[in-house]
């Protein structure tokens, strides 16, 4: 089975191949066109896509040493991102798979960040259902309950912003570029976790609330530089250790809680925050004290990519879960 994975839900135009969910090819273009605004800026992001598109997939197929007669179907991302981006990605797939006479796989995003852990992968095991899936991305921050492939329920989540979030806004605040996560999380090494204390917001059962961490960064930094204008640039690696810390520690907790609640230990991270090494190695030490099985993904499964949307594909594939061409993109898409 070969499936060609198509990703645009925000700012990286991404093409993957697989072969029977081992990967053959997986390609990316980064927009480095954000980092002028601070931000991804919607309407420049449906742009670049439509003049990556073309190119990266072609770069996919090529790298994977097949030619697109050999695909089997075409998986893309039908949502939940941003509509212009997803346009052009969902438009692009449903043209080239009925050109090619091969079906049409739409995948859900944050589906994708949990399933790229069944990437076919040397040294890397898969989890066992049920496990639990904690998707920390840009745009969420979810704990899930996987009890199949594609039987998830979302027992926890933010309230209002998602964990990537609060690291970008929090690294905008201290001047450093988008997107901030891991500049901060590079500086965090380096600095002391304790020299700082943010307060840890209190949120019911298993849900998160980052906003208020957001708001104390910045009263903190303001309060800060009008005793000290240099504040910032004298402390930057202790003021990254210490939010980096308090994230940490609220995302354990919240772990913590929802495996005592569920009965199950085996733990999966997803989503581009899955790459901060603070998080990974509190995961690993779960494992060595608590007895958790936890499941890291490798570092290019965790950011936006496009294997993690050909390997829905294929299980989806061998479901012949296939989706009608009259599909249309999904802004806000719950699963
Ligand atoms: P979503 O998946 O919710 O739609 P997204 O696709 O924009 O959102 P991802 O690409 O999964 O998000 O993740 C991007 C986020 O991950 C950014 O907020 C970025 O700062 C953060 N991030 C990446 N690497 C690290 C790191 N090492 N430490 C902390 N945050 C990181
Ligand atoms: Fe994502």
């Amino acid at each position: 089975i070969y499936i060609l994975g198509i990703e645009s839900s925000c700012d990286d135009t991404a093409a993957s191949v697989l072969h029977n969910g081992k990967i053959l090819s997986n390609e990316i273009a980064t927009q480095k066109i954000h980092e002028e605004y601070g931000g991804v800026v919607p309407e420049l992001a449906s742009r670049a896509h439509q003049q990556n598109i073309v190119p990266v997939i072609h770069q996919a197929i090529e790298k994977a040493g097949i030619k697109k007669e050999d695909l089997s179907a075409i998986a893309f991302t039908r949502g939940p991102g941003l509509m212009g981006s997803l346009l052009v990605g969902t438009s692009f797939a449903k043209s080239m798979a009925m050109a090619l006479e091969i079906p049409l796989i739409e995948v859900n995003h944050m589906q994708a960040h949990l399933l790229a852990h069944f990437i076919e992968e040397d040294g890397f095991e898969k989890p066992t259902f049920p496990f639990l899936g904690m998707t920390i991305s840009g745009g969420h921050t979810q704990i899930v309950k996987v009890n199949d492939y594609f039987k998830m329920e979302v027992i926890g989540e933010t309230l209002d912003d998602a964990v990537g979030e609060a690291f970008d806004k929090c690294g905008k605040m201290l001047e450093l570029p988008y997107p901030a996560g891991p500049i901060i999380d590079k500086y965090a090494k380096e600095g002391n976790p304790k020299a700082f204390q943010f307060p840890k917001p209190n949120v019911k059962d298993l849900d998160f609330s980052f906003s208020g961490l957001k708001t104390s960064m910045l009263y903190f930094l303001q309060r800060e530089t009008e005793k000290n204008p240099n504040f910032i640039e004298e402390n930057l690696i202790d003021i990254c250790a210490s939010f980096q810390y308090t994230i940490v520690n609220i995302i354990l907790s919240k772990l913590k809680k929802a495996v005592k609640q569920t009965h199950i230990n085996r733990v999966a991270i997803g989503g581009g925050v899955s790459a901060n090494s603070g998080i990974r190695e509190a995961l690993q030490k779960t494992e060595k004290n608590l007895g958790w099985k936890t499941y890291i993904p490798k570092f290019e499964y965790t950011t936006d990519n496009a294997a993690m949307i050909a390997i829905v594909g294929h299980y989806k594939y061998l479901n012949q879960d296939f989706t009608d061409t009259s599909v249309s993109a999904k802004s806000r898409y719950r699963f």
